[in-house]
């Protein structure tokens, strides 16, 4: 039912200064006026802030401030209430259930995102982008949110379904006033270059969009090597970088993550920095099946070397397990002075202990996934996986219409693809999107937003 009141703690859960219940739906303001001690709520302005307290059944239940945003300039469409009160789990929760016992109904995840989307204030991508600002660990990361909120991915996927449309318009309009006497002329000449001009245009888009991924999730990174080498003490200069944030990543799918760092702006998630603390043979203690596992799992392998020893068996059979993968070579304990590897393919001579060398292996890392191109103030990188996803499709759509033209198939069998493709463009926005599709997506969504 999409005109109930529906309230919800949005903020996190947990002692704070601030906490807000928030209320959105027609009857928002009425049961906020039947709780709240101070103004009439019924008449004040939109966007205000009044003072007050929440009281029930004459007790007092605490000091507030309530806002009042009024429909339709909210960010849901509806009435919305605010109550900011103190950041008590306690408290939060007295105020909440007060709502719902006077009429407002507890709003499931990401309830207050969709009821935006479904009422036609935002689309689906700018709804992901809220998501996606919550989960920002990196500035970079943050301005892609910013730019999805803005509604920038949205514009991409609309130029594309507009160019997409024209094609399929030239279709009906010869389909209905044949102005060309030979199909097979409309569609090679005319059809058939546009598809291919929105075919470049998507591939552009995806190209660019392995950016746009590592931006927003970071690169799963294993640093390995042999015993003593120095991987702890790298870690330690990793995570002692000023801008290091090192955060526990909980989540079904993540779960062998166990930190992540910020450098240069690229996140690198750690993984299985157990077996980095261990001080025996790697490949011994977690077999070389186990080792296997982390070194295809991680996009980076920061492989680490004591520039005083010679390669053994292990670095060989390390060297050899990793050499397909996105390698740097870390040549530490540089400070020591003997050098006896130079010939690495993108290697980086550091002292973990003096922590030198840690700006050189930041650029090595910029270069080898970022190429030095990305530039967040002049382009829109898709980076969501399900946006990906679906311009795959799209791609295979096209290239299936391309083949209906080589096969001479009659015109509206091309049209069947490019509508096809259409709906898929439009699935990203959510446009022709299924309610399915809708419940999957905004269940992720936290309590409250
Ligand atoms: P791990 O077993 O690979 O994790 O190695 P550790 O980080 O525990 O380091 C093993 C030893 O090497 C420790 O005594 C470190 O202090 C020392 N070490 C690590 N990095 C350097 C370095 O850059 N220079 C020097 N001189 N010693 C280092």
């Amino acid at each position: 039912m999409m005109n109930d009141t529906i309230a919800q703690i949005s903020s996190a859960l947990g002692q704070g200064a601030i906490s807000i219940v928030r209320m959105s739906g027609e009857d928002a303001v009425k049961i906020a006026n039947k709780v709240f001690d101070g103004t009439d709520l019924e008449k004040v302005m939109s966007h205000t802030v009044h003072y007050g307290h929440i009281k029930h059944k004459d007790k007092n239940i605490d000091e507030v401030l309530l806002s009042v945003f009024l429909a339709p300039k909210t960010f849901t469409t509806e009435n919305i209430v605010e109550i900011n009160c103190h950041g008590g789990v306690y408290v939060a929760n007295k105020i909440l259930e007060i709502l719902l016992l006077e009429g407002a109904r507890s709003a499931n995840p990401g309830e207050f995102t969709e009821r935006a989307f479904l009422n036609g204030r935002i689309d689906l991508t700018q709804a992901e982008a809220v998501m996606d600002i919550i989960e920002a660990k990196s500035d970079l990361s943050l301005s892609l949110a910013n730019k999805g909120l803005d509604g920038e991915i949205y514009k991409l996927i609309v130029d594309l379904r507009t160019d997409l449309l024209a094609i399929i318009a030239h279709i009906e309009v010869n389909i209905d006033y044949p102005e060309y006497d030979d199909v097979i002329e409309l569609s090679n000449n005319i059809v058939k270059p546009k598809i291919l001009d929105l075919l470049t245009k998507i591939n552009n888009l995806l190209e660019k969009a392995s950016y746009g991924k590592i931006i927003k999730d970071g690169l799963k990174t294993a640093i390995i090597g042999k015993p003593n080498v120095g991987k702890s003490s790298l870690l330690n200069a990793l995570l002692r970088e000023d801008k290091a944030i090192v955060t526990e990543i909980k989540g079904t799918t993540r779960d062998i993550v166990e930190g992540s760092i910020n450098i240069g702006g690229i996140i690198l998630n750690l993984i299985d920095t157990a077996g980095i603390r261990e001080s025996e043979d790697l490949i011994e203690k977690i077999g070389i099946d186990k080792a296997k596992t982390i070194i295809n799992e991680a996009e980076l392998i920061l492989f680490v070397l004591d520039n005083n020893q010679n390669l053994t068996e292990e670095d060989e059979k390390l060297l050899e397990l990793t050499k397909d993968k996105k390698r740097i070579i870390i040549i530490n304990k540089t400070d020591l002075n003997k050098e006896l590897y130079h010939t690495f393919k993108n290697s980086v001579s550091v002292s973990a202990l003096h922590k030198t060398g840690i700006n050189e292996l930041e650029v090595i890392i910029k270069d080898m996934f970022l190429s030095g191109e990305v530039n967040i103030t002049d382009q829109t990188y898709i980076s969501n996986a399900r946006h990906i996803a679906k311009l795959d499709e799209t791609l295979t759509s096209l290239n299936d219409s391309l083949v209906a033209i080589e096969d001479l198939l009659p015109i509206d069998m091309v049209e069947i693809d490019l509508k096809t493709a259409w709906d898929t463009l439009g699935e990203i926005i959510g446009d022709t999107s299924s309610t399915s599709l809708l419940d999957e997506l905004f269940s992720k969504f936290c309590l409250g937003k």
